[in-house]
């Protein structure tokens, strides 16, 4: 339970992060909110020789609206999420599922960068992400460039960002306004993470679907955009017929790993009615 050695560097600047993590490659890695990273270092799945702490950088903290976007720096944590009324008016899906990860504690310390960063398919946050039509903003020894939510998993905590890469934001395109919203997650515990989870963001248009967009959590290595479990329902009143439809895809494109929280069918099951109710919750709070 006592990590590796490391030695410790707090740089001030992104630029000044982005030349040490590229000085180390392999033998670095950015510390934000420690709360994944270190328990991997204490469980030596994690050795760094250099440990790069964001906590310095102010640029990398807060929320701004930035035209018919919101740019949130990679640094907020999730307990700053809950707490921007801006972004609990404009997307009120963050809140909502902020407040299903973990505890406060872990909540105060955790940010919005490291865990969409971690590759951890159980974070809750990446599937929002890939939900909201979300892209990250990535500076890296050749400059900066943007990566779309929905290309920057590969697998299993490998991700789109190179060695050197410092994850400095999180872009989102702002749902239109009256959206219906929802975050459906199972979890075994208070703090523990999803069995399965689903987001859902729709907006209605005469009693139809107009547009819809569900992301999957910790049903696969990756987060999952289940954009025929979507299409699905676009065009519909939400009918049992479409409904079932769209948790009947949502199921099919589902491959997660047996472990503690079931067996493969039950996780299978279980995406399928989180979408479900996800779906019926979106709907009611929609205008
Ligand atoms: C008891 C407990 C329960 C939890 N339950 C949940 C849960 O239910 N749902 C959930 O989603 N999470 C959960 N977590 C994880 C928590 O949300 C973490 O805070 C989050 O996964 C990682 O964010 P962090 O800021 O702590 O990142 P860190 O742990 O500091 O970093 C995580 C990884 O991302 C990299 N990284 C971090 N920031 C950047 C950046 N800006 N640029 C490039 N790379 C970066 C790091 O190098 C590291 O590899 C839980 C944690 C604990 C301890």
């Amino acid at each position: 339970m006592i990590p590796g050695a490391f030695a410790y560097h707090r740089p001030t600047s992104i630029k000044d992060a982005v030349g040490l993590l590229a000085q180390f490659g392999d033998d670095g890695r950015a510390l934000a909110g420690g709360h994944s990273l270190i328990p991997m270092m204490k469980l030596r799945l994690a050795t760094p020789a250099n440990l790069v702490d964001l906590a310095g950088i102010a640029e990398l903290k807060g929320v701004r609206a930035d035209g018919d976007e919101m740019v949130i720096g990679a640094m907020t944590t999730q307990h700053d999420l809950i707490a921007s009324d801006l972004l609990s008016e404009k997307i009120p899906i963050l809140r909502e599922t902020s407040e299903l990860i973990a505890d406060p504690q872990v909540r105060y310390l955790g940010t919005l960068g490291g865990n969409v960063a971690n590759g951890d398919p159980g974070n809750d946050m990446p599937a929002v992400m890939v939900c909201l039509n979300a892209t990250y903003q990535v500076t890296g020894k050749s400059g900066e460039r943007r990566i779309p939510a929905r290309q920057f998993y590969h697998g299993a905590y490998f991700t789109a960002l190179e060695p050197g890469d410092v994850l400095t934001a999180v872009r989102m395109p702002v749902p239109a306004a009256g959206h219906g919203y929802a975050y459906e997650k199972l979890k075994r515990k208070v703090g523990d993470y999803a069995t399965a989870a689903a987001a859902v963001v729709l907006t209605l248009s005469g009693g139809k679907v107009a547009n819809c967009s569900i992301g999957l959590t910790n049903v696969a290595d990756t987060p999952l955009f289940a954009k025929d479990a979507a299409d699905a329902v676009v065009g519909t009143g939400l009918d049992e017929a479409a409904v079932a439809e769209a948790v009947r895809r949502a199921r099919g494109i589902a491959n997660p790993s047996a472990d503690g929280r079931g067996p493969v069918e039950f996780r299978t099951h279980i995406a399928g009615v989180m979408v479900r109710r996800a779906l019926m919750r979106a709907k009611e709070r929609a205008r």
